[in-house]
Protein backbone atom coordinates (compact mmCIF):
# COMPACT_ATOMS: atom_id res chain seq x y z
CA UNK A 1 0.00 0.00 0.00
CA UNK A 2 1.36 3.54 -0.78
CA UNK A 3 4.46 2.29 -2.51
CA UNK A 4 3.86 3.20 -5.92
CA UNK A 5 3.15 5.86 -5.42
CA UNK A 6 4.16 8.43 -2.17
CA UNK A 7 7.94 8.98 -2.19
CA UNK A 8 9.85 6.37 0.26
CA UNK A 9 11.30 9.16 2.33
CA UNK A 10 9.49 7.33 5.48
CA UNK A 11 10.01 3.38 5.29
CA UNK A 12 6.86 3.00 7.32
CA UNK A 13 5.88 -0.05 9.16
CA UNK A 14 3.55 -2.71 8.12
CA UNK A 15 0.56 -0.86 10.04
CA UNK A 16 -2.06 0.81 8.37
CA UNK A 17 -3.90 2.95 11.33
CA UNK A 18 -7.29 3.03 10.49
CA UNK A 19 -9.08 5.40 14.07
CA UNK A 20 -7.90 6.35 17.37
CA UNK A 21 -9.16 7.07 20.73
CA UNK A 22 -7.23 8.46 23.57
CA UNK A 23 -3.99 6.57 24.04
CA UNK A 24 -5.28 3.69 21.37
CA UNK A 25 -4.82 3.17 17.86
CA UNK A 26 -6.71 0.43 15.67
CA UNK A 27 -5.50 -0.89 12.69
CA UNK A 28 -7.80 -1.91 9.89
CA UNK A 29 -8.61 -5.42 10.92
CA UNK A 30 -9.76 -3.64 14.15
CA UNK A 31 -6.85 -4.88 16.07
CA UNK A 32 -5.97 -2.39 19.04
CA UNK A 33 -2.58 -1.15 19.75
CA UNK A 34 -1.48 0.85 22.90
CA UNK A 35 0.14 4.20 21.28
CA UNK A 36 3.23 5.45 23.06
CA UNK A 37 4.66 7.18 20.02
CA UNK A 38 1.33 9.65 20.13
CA UNK A 39 2.19 10.78 16.50
CA UNK A 40 5.71 11.47 18.13
CA UNK A 41 4.56 13.93 20.44
CA UNK A 42 1.78 15.66 18.52
CA UNK A 43 -1.46 13.82 20.34
CA UNK A 44 -0.77 14.90 23.65
CA UNK A 45 -4.53 15.31 24.78
CA UNK A 46 -5.30 11.36 22.99
CA UNK A 47 -6.36 10.90 19.90
CA UNK A 48 -9.68 12.48 18.60
CA UNK A 49 -10.31 14.15 22.12
CA UNK A 50 -14.11 15.22 21.90
CA UNK A 51 -13.26 18.93 22.59
CA UNK A 52 -10.66 19.58 20.27
CA UNK A 53 -13.07 17.40 17.49
CA UNK A 54 -15.97 19.53 18.45
CA UNK A 55 -14.09 22.89 18.04
CA UNK A 56 -12.76 21.46 14.78
CA UNK A 57 -16.48 20.68 13.52
CA UNK A 58 -17.91 23.89 14.56
CA UNK A 59 -14.98 26.56 13.41
CA UNK A 60 -15.12 23.94 10.01
CA UNK A 61 -18.69 25.15 9.66
CA UNK A 62 -17.68 29.00 10.20
CA UNK A 63 -14.71 29.56 8.29
CA UNK A 64 -12.29 27.36 7.33
CA UNK A 65 -9.66 29.85 5.64
CA UNK A 66 -9.60 33.45 4.82
CA UNK A 67 -6.21 35.15 4.52
CA UNK A 68 -3.78 37.62 6.55
CA UNK A 69 -5.01 40.06 4.72
CA UNK A 70 -7.93 40.22 7.17
CA UNK A 71 -8.54 39.35 10.68
CA UNK A 72 -10.51 36.68 12.62
CA UNK A 73 -10.66 35.51 16.05
CA UNK A 74 -9.24 32.65 16.51
CA UNK A 75 -5.92 33.01 15.96
CA UNK A 76 -5.94 36.12 18.62
CA UNK A 77 -7.28 34.04 21.26
CA UNK A 78 -4.66 31.34 20.58
CA UNK A 79 -1.89 34.13 20.96
CA UNK A 80 -3.57 35.87 24.06
CA UNK A 81 -3.60 32.10 25.56
CA UNK A 82 0.13 31.30 24.86
CA UNK A 83 1.30 34.86 25.61
CA UNK A 84 -1.14 34.44 29.01
CA UNK A 85 0.72 31.33 29.75
CA UNK A 86 4.64 31.65 28.74
CA UNK A 87 4.68 35.43 29.85
CA UNK A 88 6.33 36.31 26.69
CA UNK A 89 4.02 38.96 23.83
CA UNK A 90 3.16 38.33 20.44
CA UNK A 91 2.90 35.45 18.25
CA UNK A 92 3.64 33.92 14.60
CA UNK A 93 1.82 31.58 13.72
CA UNK A 94 2.92 29.08 10.80
CA UNK A 95 2.41 25.32 9.86
CA UNK A 96 4.61 22.91 11.37
CA UNK A 97 8.11 22.80 13.90
CA UNK A 98 10.18 23.54 11.29
CA UNK A 99 8.82 27.13 9.83
CA UNK A 100 8.11 27.87 13.74
CA UNK A 101 12.16 27.79 13.61
CA UNK A 102 12.53 29.21 10.37
CA UNK A 103 10.63 32.68 11.84
CA UNK A 104 12.94 32.55 15.41
CA UNK A 105 15.87 32.24 12.97
CA UNK A 106 14.71 35.20 11.07
CA UNK A 107 13.56 37.24 14.10
CA UNK A 108 17.04 36.86 15.62
CA UNK A 109 18.60 37.53 12.28
CA UNK A 110 16.67 40.75 11.88
CA UNK A 111 16.87 41.94 15.55
CA UNK A 112 20.67 41.36 14.93
CA UNK A 113 20.97 43.38 11.94
CA UNK A 114 19.42 46.18 13.42
CA UNK A 115 21.78 46.05 16.00
CA UNK A 116 24.49 46.50 13.54
CA UNK A 117 25.37 43.10 13.19
CA UNK A 118 25.88 42.15 9.41
CA UNK A 119 26.75 38.42 9.92
CA UNK A 120 24.56 37.09 12.63
CA UNK A 121 25.44 33.78 14.20
CA UNK A 122 23.30 31.46 15.74
CA UNK A 123 24.86 29.10 18.31
CA UNK A 124 22.99 25.40 18.34
CA UNK A 125 23.98 22.00 19.83
CA UNK A 126 25.52 18.80 18.86
CA UNK A 127 22.50 15.76 18.85
CA UNK A 128 19.96 18.44 18.30
CA UNK A 129 16.81 18.49 15.98
CA UNK A 130 15.27 21.78 14.57
CA UNK A 131 13.57 20.49 11.73
CA UNK A 132 14.33 19.77 7.62
CA UNK A 133 13.77 22.75 5.65
CA UNK A 134 17.56 24.19 4.72
CA UNK A 135 17.72 26.62 7.04
CA UNK A 136 16.42 24.21 9.97
CA UNK A 137 18.84 21.48 8.69
CA UNK A 138 21.78 23.60 8.73
CA UNK A 139 20.85 24.41 12.14
CA UNK A 140 20.40 20.96 13.59
CA UNK A 141 23.39 19.68 14.89
CA UNK A 142 23.39 16.59 13.67
CA UNK A 143 25.04 16.07 9.79
CA UNK A 144 23.17 12.94 8.85
CA UNK A 145 20.17 15.12 8.15
CA UNK A 146 21.53 17.35 6.10
CA UNK A 147 24.25 14.75 3.61
CA UNK A 148 23.62 15.54 0.03
CA UNK A 149 21.44 18.60 0.59
CA UNK A 150 24.48 21.16 1.08
CA UNK A 151 24.99 24.15 0.45
CA UNK A 152 23.28 25.19 3.55
CA UNK A 153 22.64 28.76 4.48
CA UNK A 154 25.72 30.13 6.82
CA UNK A 155 25.18 31.56 10.08
CA UNK A 156 25.05 28.70 12.87
CA UNK A 157 27.79 27.26 14.75
CA UNK A 158 27.46 23.51 16.29
CA UNK A 159 28.58 23.23 19.85
CA UNK A 160 28.75 20.19 22.36
CA UNK A 161 25.39 19.95 24.48
CA UNK A 162 25.54 20.84 28.03
CA UNK A 163 29.11 21.98 27.57
CA UNK A 164 29.67 24.79 29.19
CA UNK A 165 33.29 25.75 28.68
CA UNK A 166 32.33 25.10 24.89
CA UNK A 167 29.51 27.29 24.72
CA UNK A 168 31.73 30.47 26.02
CA UNK A 169 34.42 29.61 23.52
CA UNK A 170 31.70 29.89 20.77
CA UNK A 171 30.68 33.46 20.97
CA UNK A 172 31.58 35.92 19.03
CA UNK A 173 30.83 39.61 18.48
CA UNK A 174 28.25 37.92 15.82
CA UNK A 175 26.76 35.90 18.43
CA UNK A 176 22.60 36.68 18.28
CA UNK A 177 21.07 33.75 19.88
CA UNK A 178 21.34 30.24 20.64
CA UNK A 179 18.69 27.62 19.56
CA UNK A 180 18.67 24.98 21.63
CA UNK A 181 15.69 22.22 22.63
CA UNK A 182 15.61 22.15 26.54
CA UNK A 183 14.96 18.36 26.61
CA UNK A 184 16.54 17.65 22.96
CA UNK A 185 14.46 14.70 21.45
CA UNK A 186 14.91 13.27 18.03
CA UNK A 187 18.86 13.21 19.19
CA UNK A 188 18.37 10.73 21.75
CA UNK A 189 16.51 12.28 24.50
CA UNK A 190 19.01 14.20 26.34
CA UNK A 191 17.84 16.95 28.82
CA UNK A 192 19.78 20.02 29.61
CA UNK A 193 21.82 20.12 32.92
CA UNK A 194 20.38 23.01 35.33
CA UNK A 195 24.19 24.20 35.09
CA UNK A 196 23.89 24.90 31.08
CA UNK A 197 20.79 26.45 30.88
CA UNK A 198 22.19 28.71 34.14
CA UNK A 199 24.88 29.45 31.59
CA UNK A 200 22.74 30.38 29.10
CA UNK A 201 20.59 32.85 31.23
CA UNK A 202 24.13 34.71 31.91
CA UNK A 203 24.93 34.28 28.09
CA UNK A 204 22.25 36.30 27.73
CA UNK A 205 23.06 38.77 30.56
CA UNK A 206 26.70 39.19 30.09
CA UNK A 207 26.18 38.91 26.00
CA UNK A 208 22.49 40.41 25.00
CA UNK A 209 22.47 37.40 23.41
CA UNK A 210 18.85 36.00 22.79
CA UNK A 211 17.34 32.43 23.78
CA UNK A 212 15.43 30.62 21.48
CA UNK A 213 13.82 27.56 23.17
CA UNK A 214 12.81 24.97 20.62
CA UNK A 215 10.00 23.39 23.16
CA UNK A 216 8.18 22.18 19.48
CA UNK A 217 8.84 18.22 21.34
CA UNK A 218 9.38 19.08 24.77
CA UNK A 219 6.94 21.62 25.47
CA UNK A 220 2.97 21.74 26.34
CA UNK A 221 2.96 19.42 29.39
CA UNK A 222 5.14 16.90 28.22
CA UNK A 223 7.81 17.00 30.38
CA UNK A 224 5.40 17.32 33.41
CA UNK A 225 5.73 21.08 33.33
CA UNK A 226 3.76 23.35 31.04
CA UNK A 227 7.14 24.61 29.49
CA UNK A 228 9.82 22.44 29.51
CA UNK A 229 12.02 25.61 30.45
CA UNK A 230 10.31 25.96 33.96
CA UNK A 231 12.06 22.97 35.32
CA UNK A 232 15.12 25.18 34.88
CA UNK A 233 13.62 28.89 35.89
CA UNK A 234 15.19 30.63 32.79
CA UNK A 235 12.46 32.16 30.61
CA UNK A 236 13.60 32.13 26.52
CA UNK A 237 13.46 35.45 24.58
CA UNK A 238 11.55 33.22 21.62
CA UNK A 239 9.95 30.12 21.84
CA UNK A 240 8.83 28.05 19.46
CA UNK A 241 5.98 25.29 19.39
CA UNK A 242 4.61 23.08 17.06
CA UNK A 243 3.69 19.55 17.30
CA UNK A 244 0.94 18.51 20.05
CA UNK A 245 -0.14 22.17 19.61
CA UNK A 246 -2.87 21.85 16.90
CA UNK A 247 -4.20 18.21 18.88
CA UNK A 248 -3.16 16.70 15.51
CA UNK A 249 -3.86 19.87 13.08
CA UNK A 250 -1.09 21.39 11.72
CA UNK A 251 0.26 24.27 13.38
CA UNK A 252 3.26 25.50 15.01
CA UNK A 253 4.15 29.08 16.89
CA UNK A 254 7.18 31.19 17.60
CA UNK A 255 6.09 33.25 20.53
CA UNK A 256 8.67 36.45 21.66
CA UNK A 257 9.19 39.15 23.52
CA UNK A 258 7.88 42.61 22.41
CA UNK A 259 11.71 44.14 21.71
CA UNK A 260 11.94 41.23 19.75
CA UNK A 261 8.20 40.52 18.18
CA UNK A 262 8.23 44.20 17.13
CA UNK A 263 11.35 43.61 13.83
CA UNK A 264 8.36 41.74 12.38
CA UNK A 265 6.77 44.09 10.46
CA UNK A 266 4.55 44.13 7.40
CA UNK A 267 5.60 42.22 5.06
CA UNK A 268 8.42 40.90 6.98
CA UNK A 269 7.47 37.65 7.42
CA UNK A 270 4.40 35.57 6.62
CA UNK A 271 2.77 32.39 5.79
CA UNK A 272 -0.31 31.30 3.80
CA UNK A 273 -1.80 29.57 5.90
CA UNK A 274 -0.61 30.44 9.07
CA UNK A 275 -2.77 31.28 11.58
CA UNK A 276 -5.56 28.94 10.32
CA UNK A 277 -9.02 29.29 11.67
CA UNK A 278 -9.70 25.33 11.91
CA UNK A 279 -5.82 24.68 13.66
CA UNK A 280 -6.12 27.43 15.80
CA UNK A 281 -9.68 26.68 17.00
CA UNK A 282 -7.80 23.05 17.78
CA UNK A 283 -5.04 24.19 19.56
CA UNK A 284 -7.28 27.35 21.65
CA UNK A 285 -8.98 23.33 23.01
CA UNK A 286 -5.69 21.41 23.06
CA UNK A 287 -4.63 24.67 25.84
CA UNK A 288 -8.00 24.41 27.79
CA UNK A 289 -7.85 20.50 27.75
CA UNK A 290 -4.23 20.24 28.99
CA UNK A 291 -5.35 22.74 31.69
CA UNK A 292 -9.05 21.96 33.25
CA UNK A 293 -8.02 18.01 32.73
CA UNK A 294 -5.02 18.69 35.30
CA UNK A 295 -2.63 16.78 32.12
CA UNK A 296 0.14 18.29 33.22
CA UNK A 297 0.50 17.15 36.83
CA UNK A 298 -0.91 13.45 35.38
CA UNK A 299 2.27 13.88 32.85
CA UNK A 300 4.82 14.14 36.01
CA UNK A 301 3.32 11.80 38.17
CA UNK A 302 2.78 9.11 35.53
CA UNK A 303 6.33 9.71 34.01
CA UNK A 304 8.03 9.48 37.35
CA UNK A 305 6.39 6.31 37.72
CA UNK A 306 7.24 4.90 33.85
CA UNK A 307 10.70 6.03 34.55
CA UNK A 308 11.11 4.67 38.18
CA UNK A 309 9.70 1.25 36.13
CA UNK A 310 11.69 1.71 33.40
CA UNK A 311 14.92 1.74 35.80
CA UNK A 312 14.00 -1.62 37.16
CA UNK A 313 13.61 -3.01 33.47
CA UNK A 314 17.11 -1.81 33.24
CA UNK A 315 18.59 -3.72 36.48
CA UNK A 316 17.27 -6.90 34.72
CA UNK A 317 18.24 -6.22 30.83
CA UNK A 318 22.09 -5.56 31.35
CA UNK A 319 21.51 -4.50 27.27
CA UNK A 320 19.57 -1.41 28.96
CA UNK A 321 22.17 0.97 29.08
CA UNK A 322 20.87 4.01 30.25
CA UNK A 323 17.22 5.39 30.96
CA UNK A 324 16.70 9.58 30.74
CA UNK A 325 14.05 11.75 30.19
CA UNK A 326 11.28 13.78 32.21
CA UNK A 327 7.82 13.50 32.63
CA UNK A 328 6.56 11.45 29.55
CA UNK A 329 9.49 12.51 27.15
CA UNK A 330 11.60 9.41 28.37
CA UNK A 331 14.30 7.78 26.40
CA UNK A 332 15.49 4.03 27.20
CA UNK A 333 19.25 3.40 25.53
CA UNK A 334 19.97 0.19 24.67
CA UNK A 335 23.74 -1.22 23.85
CA UNK A 336 22.81 -2.12 20.34
CA UNK A 337 20.41 -0.80 17.73
CA UNK A 338 16.86 -0.67 18.45
CA UNK A 339 14.60 -1.11 15.64
CA UNK A 340 13.98 -4.35 15.79
CA UNK A 341 12.86 -4.37 18.89
CA UNK A 342 10.03 -1.85 17.61
CA UNK A 343 8.84 -4.65 15.51
CA UNK A 344 8.67 -7.13 18.07
CA UNK A 345 6.65 -4.53 20.62
CA UNK A 346 4.39 -3.69 17.37
CA UNK A 347 3.50 -7.34 16.80
CA UNK A 348 2.55 -7.34 21.07
CA UNK A 349 0.41 -4.34 20.70
CA UNK A 350 2.54 -1.73 21.56
CA UNK A 351 4.20 1.41 19.30
CA UNK A 352 6.97 2.66 20.15
CA UNK A 353 9.99 4.68 18.10
CA UNK A 354 13.29 4.28 17.77
CA UNK A 355 15.61 7.76 17.29
CA UNK A 356 19.21 7.99 17.24
CA UNK A 357 19.48 4.07 16.18
CA UNK A 358 19.70 3.13 19.91
CA UNK A 359 16.92 4.89 21.73
CA UNK A 360 13.79 3.50 22.39
CA UNK A 361 11.58 6.83 22.74
CA UNK A 362 8.24 6.78 24.72
CA UNK A 363 5.90 9.95 23.38
CA UNK A 364 2.19 8.36 25.04
CA UNK A 365 -0.61 10.96 25.18
CA UNK A 366 -0.69 12.61 28.16
CA UNK A 367 -3.90 11.07 29.53
CA UNK A 368 -2.22 7.73 29.59
CA UNK A 369 -2.93 6.23 33.36
CA UNK A 370 -0.55 3.47 35.49
CA UNK A 371 -2.65 0.69 34.32
CA UNK A 372 -1.36 1.75 30.62
CA UNK A 373 2.57 1.75 31.92
CA UNK A 374 2.17 -1.59 33.71
CA UNK A 375 0.83 -2.62 29.86
CA UNK A 376 2.90 -1.24 27.80
CA UNK A 377 6.04 -2.40 30.00
CA UNK A 378 4.82 -6.02 30.40
CA UNK A 379 4.94 -5.47 26.01
CA UNK A 380 8.63 -4.40 26.43
CA UNK A 381 9.87 -7.30 28.96
CA UNK A 382 8.33 -9.70 26.75
CA UNK A 383 9.46 -7.96 23.38
CA UNK A 384 13.30 -7.56 25.18
CA UNK A 385 13.13 -11.30 26.01
CA UNK A 386 12.94 -12.45 22.52
CA UNK A 387 14.87 -9.24 21.01
CA UNK A 388 17.87 -10.77 22.91
CA UNK A 389 17.63 -14.28 22.15
CA UNK A 390 17.10 -13.33 18.54
CA UNK A 391 20.66 -11.82 18.91
CA UNK A 392 22.28 -14.72 20.39
C1 LIG B 1 9.75 17.63 15.23
C2 LIG B 1 10.64 18.74 15.63
C3 LIG B 1 10.86 19.83 14.78
C4 LIG B 1 10.31 19.89 13.38
O1 LIG B 1 8.93 19.93 13.35
P1 LIG B 1 8.15 19.64 11.96
O2 LIG B 1 6.73 19.93 12.31
O3 LIG B 1 8.41 18.23 11.59
O4 LIG B 1 8.69 20.59 10.98
C5 LIG B 1 11.64 20.87 15.25
N1 LIG B 1 12.17 20.84 16.48
C6 LIG B 1 11.99 19.80 17.32
C7 LIG B 1 12.59 19.84 18.68
C8 LIG B 1 11.22 18.71 16.91
O5 LIG B 1 11.08 17.67 17.74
Amino acid sequence: MGKRYLMQNYAQLPLVVARGEGARVWDAEGRCYLDFVGGIAVNSVGHCHPRVVAAVREQVEQLIHCSNLYWFEPPVELARELSALSGLDRSFFCNSGAEANEAAIKLARRYGYERGKENPEIITFTHSFHGRTLGTLAATGQEKFSQGFTPLPAGFRHVPFNDVGALWEAVTPDTVAVLVEPVQGEGGVYPATGEFMNALAELRDKEGVLLIFDEVQCGLGRTGKFFAFEHYGVRPDILTLAKSLGGGLPIGAAVAREEIARVFRPGAHGSTFGGNPVACAAAGAVLEVLQEEGLVERAAETGAYFKKRLESLREKFPCIREVRGVGLMLGMELDRPGQSLVSLCQERGLLVNCTAEKVIRFLPPLVIGKEDVDQALEIVEQALEVFLADAC
